[in-house]
């Protein structure tokens, strides 16, 4: 935990998500914008971090400006009026990419892209390292997003508060401790491929009202819609090997802010790592809210692989069908997301469930279970 002043912050994006998210936003950008002519212009005085690491990465010919906002009372019928200081460079017919480090009601980005306009650049863009989708007032939403976040007040990287915590490499989020925690109930399902998760997942929504996330499926989403994670993730899925956690993890998160009044989530396909864990918790503990259980869905190979078999025969999914990706799933499983279980057991929120018998008695263990809690 840290403080600052009177505040206490607990922390929230690694600096090594920071640098990894950077990176992929500065490779995004070189490529759209190679061949054009380019101007950056980053916004003082919260930038200065981002814009530095970013513009690093950067290996087009272009030039960076920066530059502050300041309002004042001016005649005009609205009373406030906004003015842009130390933008020397002049922007006409340049592609101009401004440098945010976080957007939130996005009021000051639209009235500097205003006052940009006026100069007849050839296009004005936003990346911008933080964006709060809940906050937001605008019509349109940044280009270039690095990570999507609650509206919850957040510090370092270049964030302050009351100019404190600017030199921080990390970014930690308010901890409101006199919140109680969230009443939530959040369950991580768990278990081999085959073992029942979704068949189950659908019988714990129903019955608690839960936002069911499953990560293959929101894998297999992309995939049929052909986005550029689809196209990432399916290189992975089609031979059975995990997605990278960098990519999982932030999908995650951004899945996880599409429900910001949940009663709770079921996590099924998710975490397949402890990283993936550890992650999950971060995410939960800026929410106000954690994991109560872990339930494992407990299966034998033979039968996983006659089930896995058969559903191929239903779901069309070419990675059911095809006895050696089968195979390299369950060595997977074993190898790497079967460690997850001692990451739970160790804060005694595991439970085993026998995934063996009918649909209807594996949902009673199921329920049992939830009700011990
Ligand atoms: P599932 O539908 O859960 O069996 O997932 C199908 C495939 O999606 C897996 O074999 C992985 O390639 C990928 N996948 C799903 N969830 C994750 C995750 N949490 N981490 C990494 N890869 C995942």
């Amino acid at each position: 935990m840290l403080k600052i002043l009177d505040k206490s912050f607990v922390p929230f994006i690694t600096a090594s998500e920071i640098k990894s998210e950077v990176s992929s936003l500065a490779k995004s950008l070189n490529e759209e914008y190679a061949e054009k002519d380019v101007l950056f212009i980053a916004i003082l005085n919260g930038a200065f971090m981002f814009a530095s690491d970013l513009f690093k990465e950067i290996s087009l010919q272009s030039a960076i400006s920066f530059i502050k906002v300041s309002s004042y009372q001016g005649m005009s019928s609205t009373g406030r009026v906004d003015e842009i200081i130390g933008l020397t460079a002049s922007i006409k017919d340049k592609h101009v990419i401004i440098i945010e480090d976080i957007v939130d009601t996005g009021i000051t980005i639209e009235k500097v892209k205003k006052l940009l306009y006026s100069e007849k650049p050839a296009s004005i863009e936003v990346c911008t390292l933080l964006f709060k989708p809940d906050a937001f007032q605008e019509k349109e939403i940044p280009k270039f997003i690095g990570f999507s976040i609650p509206n919850k007040f957040v510090v370092g990287y270049g964030l302050d508060y009351d100019e404190l915590g600017r030199n921080l490499g990390e970014i930690y989020q308010l901890k409101e401790g006199s919140d109680p925690e969230r009443n939530m109930l959040n369950i991580v399902l768990f278990g081999p491929p085959g073992a029942g998760k979704g068949t189950q997942a659908e019988r714990l929504i129903e019955k608690y009202g839960l936002s069911h996330l499953s990560t293959g499926d929101v894998f297999r989403y992309n995939i049929k819609n052909n986005t550029e994670l689809g196209q990432l993730a399916q290189s992975y899925m089609s031979k059975g090997h995990l997605v990278p956690d960098e990519v999982t993890i932030k999908m995650l998160r951004a899945e996880v802010m599409k429900h910001p009044e949940s009663k709770g989530f079921i996590f099924d396909g998710f975490p397949r790592t402890n990283a993936q864990a550890a992650a999950l918790d971060e995410l939960l503990t800026s929410m106000n809210s954690s994991i109560n259980v872990m339930l494992a869905l407990e299966v034998e190979d033979e039968e996983l692989k006659t089930r896995l078999i058969k559903r191929a025969e239903v779901s069309g999914r070419v990675d059911d069908a095809d006895p050696a990706i089968i195979s390299n799933r369950l060595k997977v499983y074993k190898n790497e997301t079967e460690p997850v279980k001692s990451y739970y057991q160790s804060q005694n929120k595991f439970i085993g469930i026998n995934g063996l018998g009918t649909i209807d008695d594996i949902t009673e263990l199921l329920f049992k279970a939830i009700e011990s809690l």
